[in-house]
């Protein structure tokens, strides 16, 4: 089957859909191709045996990241606070803090440790400052920071274990990747799309990094999805995609799309899955080749009630023993049933990401024993989990990351058109890169790219 359009879309998470909207509203006629049998990608929403939803994907938004918000706003789609009244526990090099706040247990490290990590930030913050918004590539330090990664930096950086300790434990669940895979330039521009490190990082004090939970996210793309009715066609895995001087031809294993124009939404390893004639130019295809999915296992873990609350502790939990990095508590603030997320993230993800649910669901749990020393931890009444390193259409999350040397090789083909093939995807934003918020950008601005070309 053959069918002709102006543009096809391919993927249809929140950067694809998000595409497709914008070229309709334009009066373009645009199809989004996906090939799940549902939309949404990585934001992706399970509905639970007790009557709620729980988020194996994205499920917070923060107060500056205007594009996510319009579409909620538009949607009409409820937030919720994040529970935060309570005290943190964190254990760093074996030892266990129970602090007011997650600074407070950052300062309360041994001897000149707190201090230490207090500067680094600084430190991070001067470095900061240097990036490019757009074209990290062409920072002063740019080759220098490329070619080191993250654990190079920090091993220069820190002198007290403590202090290195706190700010190693604090990457895999950012980055979902571990120091070591990440260069320094990226751990850079990644903070610098958000507006700084403490915003990623949930350092500020002054609120502006404060999230808000999304409930039901999958119910964004889904709308975006319903207003675009039978353009959205799921189950239909791109293979091939084939341009002339002409049009492009997109290939699934049923249908065959023509079109003007192609926008690939999709994670830049996922792009690297599918056939090109003629062949990609070299960089970007070694771009595609250089940027592995990150590895995390999201963890859901339900309560009778949220007695931890009552005893003081707000959920939020940073761990360096594992197989959890960080916890939350993930009910409503006057909710009566306990809920708690983790991630699992960067090597201990690697450990436990082709475990069975039932291998991780008993390690997560004797980890919350031991963490807030209380045996009502040892009775779940649930357990859900996603492991995203074994899903075929996302191969890992919560984005793609460049490995070191990669964005000084060939970040320049990143959002580069090449002839009637334009790049999406929250890989591809210069604000809120690898975020939802940076996922709807990337594709209103590949549609921006089509409708430019379109009217020269
Ligand atoms: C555990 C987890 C926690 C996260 N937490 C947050 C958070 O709290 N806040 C936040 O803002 N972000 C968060 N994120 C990140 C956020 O979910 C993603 O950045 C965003 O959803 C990416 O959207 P996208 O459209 O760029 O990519 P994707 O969501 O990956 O969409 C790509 C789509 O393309 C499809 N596809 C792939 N290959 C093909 C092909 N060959 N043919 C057709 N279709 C194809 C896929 O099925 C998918 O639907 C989280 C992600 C995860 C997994």
């Amino acid at each position: 089957m053959t069918t002709i359009h102006d543009v096809v879309v391919v993927g249809g998470g929140l950067a694809g859909l998000s595409a497709g909207r914008s070229l309709r509203n334009a009066g373009i006629d645009a199809v989004v191709v996906e090939a799940r049998d549902r939309v949404g990608g990585k934001s992706y929403t399970a509905h639970t045996d007790y009557g709620d939803v729980v988020e194996y994907g994205g499920q917070w938004v923060g107060a500056d990241q205007e594009h996510v918000l319009s579409l909620i706003d538009a949607f009409d789609i409820d937030t919720r606070p994040q529970y935060d009244d309570g005290a943190v526990v964190s254990r760093v090099a074996g030892q266990r803090y129970v602090e007011p706040t997650y600074m407070d247990a950052l300062r309360a490290l041994p001897g000149e440790s707190g201090s230490e990590l207090l500067a680094a930030f600084e430190e991070i913050a001067r470095c900061i400052k240097q990036i490019p918004g757009a074209r990290p590539q062409n920072a002063p330090h740019a080759d220098e920071w490329d070619a080191m990664t993250l654990q190079t930096w920090i091993d220069q950086q820190f002198e007290t274990p403590e202090a290195q300790a706190a700010f190693e434990r604090m990457i895999p669940g950012i980055y979902t990747a571990d120091p070591s895979d990440i260069s320094f330039l990226f751990f850079c521009y990644y903070a610098r799309t958000a507006g700084g490190f403490h915003m990623v990082a949930g350092l500020d004090e002054e609120e502006d990094s404060h999230t808000d939970v999304v409930v039901d996210v999958q119910s964004i793309a889904q709308s975006v999805a319903d207003e675009l009715g039978d353009a959205v066609h799921c189950g239909h895995p791109v293979t091939r995609i084939e341009q002339d001087d002409d049009s492009v031809r997109v290939q699934t294993p049923e249908r065959t799309y023509t079109a003007s124009y192609v926008v690939v939404a999709v994670p830049p390893t996922l792009a690297g899955r599918i056939d090109y004639e003629p062949a990609l130019p070299a960089a970007r295809d070694e771009l595609m080749q250089r940027m592995p999915n990150g590895t995390v296992v999201k963890c859901h873990v339900r309560y009778v009630d949220p007695f931890w609350r009552d005893s003081g502790f707000s959920g939020l939990v940073e761990d360096d023993v594992g197989p959890v990095n960080y916890f939350f508590d993930d009910g409503h603030p006057d909710g009566e049933t306990g809920r708690l997320v983790g991630f699992i993230c960067g090597s201990n993800a690697r450990e436990w990401a082709d475990k069975s649910t039932d291998e991780r669901r008993v390690a997560v749990i004797d980890q919350l024993v031991s963490l807030f020393d209380d045996d009502r931890f040892d009775t779940p009444i649930d357990y859900l989990d996603q492991s995203w390193p074994s899903d075929p259409y996302s191969r890992g999350a919560y984005h793609g990351y460049p490995t070191p040397g990669t964005m000084t090789a060939c970040w320049d083909a990143i959002r580069e058109p090449v002839g009637r093939i334009h790049w999406a995807g929250a890989e591809t934003a210069t604000r809120w890169y690898g975020h939802m918020d940076g996922a709807i950008r990337s594709g209103r601005r590949a549609a921006d790219e089509i409708q430019f070309k379109r009217s020269a």
